[in-house]
């Protein structure tokens, strides 16, 4: 049994074998084999180069429809996983739309801004502009009417 495997606790009063060390056997269970889910006697070495190659089922051979059933999980977990990962990898990118979205409206909003400044600095250079165009108004009135009454009304000097 060279597949991965996990050790679980057993409520069984079996006498527990010993491996070739000579030590008593913890129970796995298979993983990645033909037997999925069946827990066996392993090395209690298993996992380093210490261990020895002694192998005992602790489960009786199943049934041809568990095992079925077992492998249709396994696939369907495996479907859910990659699933799960195409999910993982669009949450990645709209986050990343999302920033980019956000950066954006920043820099809409600075130019808005910018705009809003131009346009009130440009509003208040008007207004001078008025008022300046209405004192020169009022000067140009003042000196035209001091004209006609000069035309109409000549001042006669004394001779
Ligand atoms: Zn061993």
């Amino acid at each position: 049994m060279q597949g991965s495997s996990s050790i679980s606790s057993s409520s069984v009063d079996a006498p527990t074998p010993r491996c070739h060390c000579g030590v008593r056997s913890p129970i796995r269970t298979a993983w990645k084999c033909d037997y999925t889910g069946r827990k066996f006697y392993g090395c209690s070495r298993y996992g380093t180069s210490m261990r020895c190659s002694f192998f005992q089922w602790y489960d009786p051979e199943p049934l041809a429809c568990y095992s079925d059933v077992i492998h249709k999980l396994l696939e369907t977990n495996e479907g859910i996983r990659s699933e799960n990962m195409e999910l993982k990898k669009g949450r990645h990118e709209l986050l990343d739309e999302l920033c980019h979205f956000q950066q954006c409206v920043h820099e809409t909003t600075s130019e808005l801004e910018a705009a809003v400044a131009a346009s009130m600095t440009m509003e208040d250079n008007m207004r001078a502009s008025v008022a300046m165009t209405r004192r020169r108004g009022v000067v140009i009135i003042a000196l035209m009417s001091v004209i006609v009454l000069l035309v109409f009304f000549p001042i006669k000097v004394a001779s």
